[in-house]
């Protein structure tokens, strides 16, 4: 990793697409439109996604997602064996029409706008998944650079749907084998290029103990079986730790939040990591980046030996934060865990799903210069923090 200063700042991923993204994102998917074609569309917004990380004064940059529909459907497009499908036509597929019904109608979400990248054959990867665009922002930017990824463990529940992918994998542990490996691919050519930070996004792990067993989520993952919580978990943490098994000293983390498509708080599940706290504790990364700037996260969980990536801005409403109110959560979270384990982002992403921007890409830039300036006040009081 490139230096970084202490309370570096950085960002979950995504950020808000313009419309003519939007409109270009719409007819590649659709076959309207070259590959060619969008590359050049999406090159200048991913610059302009970049220059608003940088004049805020962001340390370590993405992309922004620029180029994806949403954090994880993105795959289907360089993977051999994986379909892009909607609700609509998983609902032609599932055995269970009416329990999926229901599930539709929980959903606070557009049904019709998410696609879901279906497991239907063996899975192959046909190019990298964010190799070429890691190296497209690195020709543009000094700065340190983080690369997003979907996590093996979401990778495999939203893949597997019984009722297509069963005849090639017989069970989401033999398709998982796949993701691994795939996943393993990726993340070494990725630290081979000098990315500095990889970000595994695994947001299904809290639909795991936050639901209680009611079928509540904003993603069609939860439409694979599933078994035991408990179970999942061990299933989530072997699942990551084989995939950054021998990667060094590349710094590495794992992002777990509750749901961002919604600024509806209510409708976003809730509850303190603390049930996650012993899988966290075992997964073999870097860092944590977990969303601390809403109630709903509960109480701070301080994990032994890792790092965190400290949620203090909420990208879901438009008030800005103020930098001393960012300064007073990491306070907080000083008590627990020391200076130089802290990284400041917002909870999540701008833009998880490219068509339901959680806020303007304006109201966006303003969170990051204010966490810019928190992390300014708290680096110049860093000699008399706690
Ligand atoms: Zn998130």
């Amino acid at each position: 990793m490139r230096p970084l200063p202490l309370f570096p700042v950085t960002t979950v991923g995504s950020w808000p697409r313009s419309p003519e993204l939007l409109k270009a994102l719409g007819r590649r998917r659709r076959g309207h439109m070259s590959a060619e074609d969008f590359s050049q569309i999406a090159d200048n917004e991913v610059l302009a996604a970049l220059a608003a990380q940088e004049s805020a004064g962001v340390d370590l940059v993405t992309d922004g997602e620029q180029r994806r529909d949403n954090f994880y459907s993105f795959v289907a497009e360089k993977l051999d064996g994986v379909q892009l499908m909607s609700l609509a036509e998983m609902l032609d597929v599932v055995e269970d029409k009416e329990g999926f019904g229901r599930l539709l109608e929980t959903l606070d979400v557009p049904a019709f706008s998410i696609c879901n990248p279906t497991c239907v054959g063996t899975i192959r990867r046909r190019e990298p998944l964010v190799l070429r665009d890691y190296e497209f922002l690195r020709r543009h930017t000094d700065r340190p650079i983080k690369v997003t990824l979907p996590g093996p463990y979401l990778l495999t529940r939203a893949m597997w749907v019984k009722e297509v992918t069963q005849a090639v994998y017989p069970s989401k542990e033999d398709l998982a084998e796949d993701v691994v490996r795939i996943l393993r691919e990726e993340a070494f050519a990725l630290r081979d290029a000098g990315v500095d930070f990889i970000q595994f996004d695994e947001p299904v792990l809290t639909e795991l103990v936050f639901t209680q067993g009611r079928t509540r989520t904003f993603m069609c993952a939860a439409l694979a079986a599933r078994k035991d919580p408990a179970e999942e978990l061990e299933f989530a943490v072997a699942l990551i730790n084989r995939v950054v098994e021998g990667l060094g000293d590349q710094w590495t983390g794992v992002h777990v939040c509750r749901g961002n498509w919604s600024q509806n708080e209510s409708t976003l599940l809730r509850g303190s990591y603390h049930p996650l706290a012993p899988y966290f504790e075992r997964m073999n990364v870097r860092q944590l980046v977990l969303e601390y700037a809403t109630p709903r996260a509960g109480r701070f969980v301080a994990v032994p030996n890792k790092s965190i990536g400290l949620g203090v801005v909420n990208p879901r409403i438009a008030a800005v934060e103020s930098p001393a109110a960012i300064v007073q959560r990491v306070r907080e979270a000083l008590r627990h865990l020391p200076a130089d384990r802290i990284f400041l982002n917002p909870d999540c992403g701008f833009g998880t799903f490219a068509n339901r921007p959680m806020n303007s890409a304006g109201i966006a830039a303003g969170k990051l210069a204010s966490l810019v300036e928190a992390a300014t006040i708290l680096r110049r009081s860093a000699v008399t923090l706690p």
